[in-house]
């Protein structure tokens, strides 16, 4: 009954907000600001927050905000938004083309942002008319592309007292109107190594009497993916693939270092746990049968979003709710990174593609000077994730706060 009446509800916000939101995306989007420099697009946030009647609360850093809405005593749903842009020149030939050179916002976080400022503007008309029955949180997370924003509003509490949590990201390869989602993991983990090795060095010409230290690294170029591919699960498809090899100087010559980089990609969260470990042991192993040393460091990216199946479910209901029938579309798991990953490590959630390409427009591709989306997504992202958001609240939030907001 409420749901329907939402819907209503939606239709009458959007018809007075839907033009300004737009306005609001384009300005961020002629302004975008890289990562831990959200200067300008935090303050536009807050402004217009406050003047709605929230009160923002800005990161130690200045860039980047959370701000909640209603004070019941019921449960809390965050709804996330990361807010940077990406370094790479602006491509397109729109009226609202980047005005920075080499700046874009290429992965659409304007758009994502401008969206959770709808939410907000609606939820927090919900909440003066007593119709949310819980609190909303609304994250407004700088540096997503770093990665490490989302670490940052977990050191200053962003996540305290929440319940579950929900995000969304641009998709160019879904229509206008559609939202595609999937339970378990949806987007996956990259990682990056260096592997030093050391030994005595020499002459060629007596390799018995010191440490072949070429050949040791060749043995582990090659040995080091083939014993990762039969130590794991191959469903978690965790795979090392080097970048960079260096040794030597002269043909007759065995060095005494050398260097070797690459990545590990892995699509499952349990085995990017255990990957560094795997890899440090392993490595050891094959330098001590040729008597080298190696040292492995190890940098760590995102783990994989794994999508919480019960919160699926809520997007999906709130998706065919505010949407449609049929609104729903499944989604692969992507080999890209995302740091919400880090958020669903503590807390139940979801995260959805939501579809921007206009139906038989252009698919275009994200972190690509010519990305774009049909602007008809802002709404309709709002539309989602109040409408989530509600649905979270109303599904675990206490029988009675579901009554009065019924009232
Ligand atoms: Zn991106
Ligand atoms: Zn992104």
């Amino acid at each position: 009954m409420r749901g329907r009446e939402l819907r209503g509800e939606l239709d009458a916000f959007l018809a007075e907000a839907e033009q300004d939101l737009v306005a609001f995306r384009r300005d961020i989007h002629m302004h975008p600001e890289l990562a831990f420099a959200e200067y300008r697009t935090t303050q536009r946030i807050a402004e217009r927050l406050t003047a709605a009647g929230l009160t923002p609360s800005v990161l130690p850093r200045g860039t980047g905000l959370i701000c909640d809405v209603g004070n019941g005593d019921g449960p809390t749903v965050a709804l996330r938004a990361d807010i940077d842009a990406l370094p790479l020149q602006d491509e397109k030939d729109a009226p609202y083309r980047s005005t920075v050179a080499g700046a874009c916002h290429a992965c659409g976080h304007d758009v994502h942002t401008t969206i959770l400022l709808g939410t907000s503007l609606f939820l927090a008309q919900q909440a003066a008319a007593g119709l949310l029955p819980g609190r909303v949180r609304l994250i407004f997370q700088p540096a997503e592309e770093l990665p490490g924003g989302a670490l940052e509003v977990m050191a200053h509490g962003g996540i305290s007292g929440v319940d579950r949590i929900f995000g969304l990201h641009c998709d160019p390869r879904v229509d206008v109107g559609q939202v595609g989602l999937r339970s378990g993991p949806i987007t996956s983990a990259c990682d990056r190594i260096v592997v030093r090795v050391a030994g005595p060095g020499g002459h060629t010409a007596r390799p018995h009497l010191t440490a072949d230290l070429v050949f040791a690294l060749a043995k582990i170029l090659t040995e080091l993916p083939a014993a990762l591919s039969r130590r794991v699960d191959p469903r978690s498809s965790l795979s090392l693939v080097w970048g960079r090899v260096e040794a030597g100087s002269a043909a007759n010559a065995i060095p005494d270092d050398g260097i070797a980089e690459g990545t590990v990609r892995c699509l499952d969260e349990t085995a990017w746990h255990a990957a560094p470990d795997l890899i440090k042991s392993l490595l050891e192993s094959v330098a001590s049968a040729y008597g080298i040393e190696a040292t492995l460091d190890y940098t760590r990216g995102v783990p994989p979003v794994v999508n919480d199946e019960v919160s699926v479910e809520m997007l999906a209901e709130a998706a065919e709710r505010a949407l449609g029938a049929g609104a729903v579309v499944p989604t692969q798991q992507s080999l890209g990174g995302e740091d919400f990953a880090w958020y669903l490590e503590s807390l139940p959630g979801a995260f959805a593609r939501l579809g921007t390409r206009s139906p038989d427009g252009v698919t275009y591709d994200i972190h690509q000077g010519t990305f774009d989306v049909d602007e008809k997504a802002i709404s309709m992202g709002v539309r989602m994730m109040a409408t989530t958001a509600l649905t979270a609240l109303w599904e675990v939030g206490p029988l009675d706060s579901i009554t009065n907001a019924m009232a």
